[in-house]
């Protein structure tokens, strides 16, 4: 069954841009320089049935994710990843010509196909055989574009042989610092949607996922299955899951986020890709979801993924920071990707989400503020007089 969700139409345009121009365009996605060039296109999306599909975790994983930050004993935490490399170190180039003007108007498909006829180099990479990110694409979300083929057929932007790495739920002590660093070895950038609750526990870990330049969307507040909020209390209450998320990675990353947004188990109510459409936040679903929440065995994950994505050639890869099997089976899964030819590209948005005020004042009430030392409390203060 295939219905229209957004009425109004939806208008996306997806960016090629070069990666050795990408070090200027961040800091413009930070700074929220406005882009001029928008290609966009008005076609109406049309989503398939959004019914649960075998992707869909069993109903025990939510409450797994939704309780309190776990204390169980975890190894020492690897060494943080490595700053993203600065801007300057990039071969300097005009943020200008990276969207030329003549792809406005282009359908989203044909922009991606007007690429530059030489591929982008890759950013410098301290690793001489690292695979370095292939594309860099921008996402225009402006009415709420849908991608990956389990539940939107719009929006078909890779290329044969090209992948784009995502990774849910996070942050989550070791294993996000560790997926970190696997990704920072290949100098890749991938994309974070990680869950409001676990960015109010982890807010440092979630500042390294932004240091380090990758994209970061959210994942609802709660990790709340849609559909059944929608049921149980009303579309309000779904509507306040998905905004309290993005308020809660937003202040705890302390940098505007990615209007970019993942449904819980891949469940999309038709009413909330309608507000999504609204709010002009993209909704990612996947082409290849590697079960990394049911595969414990890394050598297995390894096989499941790869082989899955031989089978189809290309796709966004869905994948869980919070998961310790990910966090392990990373580096070899990224050395399978680059022995069979596999190329990694990088979603970043066109422009930054405007979080709700009235939600980011609900998380802050949750939430001690975060201020931007976390030195020990004995180097902060120390007795000098008396006992
Ligand atoms: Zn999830």
């Amino acid at each position: 069954m295939k219905r229209a969700i957004i009425a109004g139409g939806t208008i996306a345009a997806i960016s090629v841009i070069s990666a050795a121009a990408y070090g200027v365009m961040q800091t413009g996605w930070f700074g929220a320089a406005p882009r001029q060039a928008a290609a966009s296109a008005q076609t109406a999306a049309l989503a398939a049935d959004p019914a649960p599909t075998g992707a869909t975790p069993p109903a025990s994983q939510p409450a797994t994710i939704a309780q309190a930050p776990q204390t169980s004993p975890q190894p020492a935490p690897l060494p943080a990843a490595p700053p993203a490399p600065a801007p300057q170190a990039v071969a300097p180039a005009p943020p200008a010509p990276a969207v030329p003007a003549q792809q406005a108007a282009a359908p989203p498909v044909q922009a991606i196909a007007a690429a530059p006829a030489a591929p982008p180099k890759p950013v410098a990479c301290a690793n001489p055989n690292g695979m370095g990110l292939a594309r860099v694409v921008e996402i225009d979300t402006a009415g709420g574009p849908g991608f990956g083929s389990q539940h939107f057929k719009s929006y078909d932007f890779l290329r044969d042989h090209e992948v784009a790495l995502t990774f849910d739920d996070g942050p989550w002590p070791t294993n996000t610092q560790a997926v970190l660093k696997a990704l920072a070895d290949q100098c890749l950038k991938a994309t974070f949607f990680p869950i409001g609750k676990h960015a109010t526990y982890h807010p440092e870990i979630l500042k390294l996922v932004v240091a380090a330049g990758h994209t970061v969307g959210s994942h609802t507040w709660s990790h709340a299955d849609l559909q059944a909020v929608i049921k149980k209390s009303g579309i309000d209450a779904a509507k306040e899951e998905i905004e309290k998320g993005a308020s809660a990675v937003h202040l705890m990353a302390g940098a505007p986020i990615a209007p970019f947004f993942r449904f819980p188990d891949l469940r999309h109510p038709p009413e909330m890709l309608t507000y999504l459409g609204e709010r002009n936040i993209a909704t990612f679903s996947t082409d290849i979801d590697s079960w990394d929440f049911k595969i414990k065995k890394p050598e297995e994950l390894i096989k499941s993924l790869i082989g899955k994505l031989q089978k189809q050639g290309k796709g966004i890869l869905l994948m869980h920071d919070f998961q310790k099997v990910t966090s392990i089976a990373l580096p070899q899964i990224l050395g399978q990707l680059q022995k069979n030819g596999f190329k990694v590209v990088h979603m970043v948005p066109k422009g930054t989400l405007t979080t709700l005020p009235q939600f980011d004042e609900a998380v802050l009430k949750e939430n001690k503020l975060q201020t931007l030392t976390n030195r020990p409390a004995d180097s902060v203060v120390r007795t000098i007089s008396g006992e």
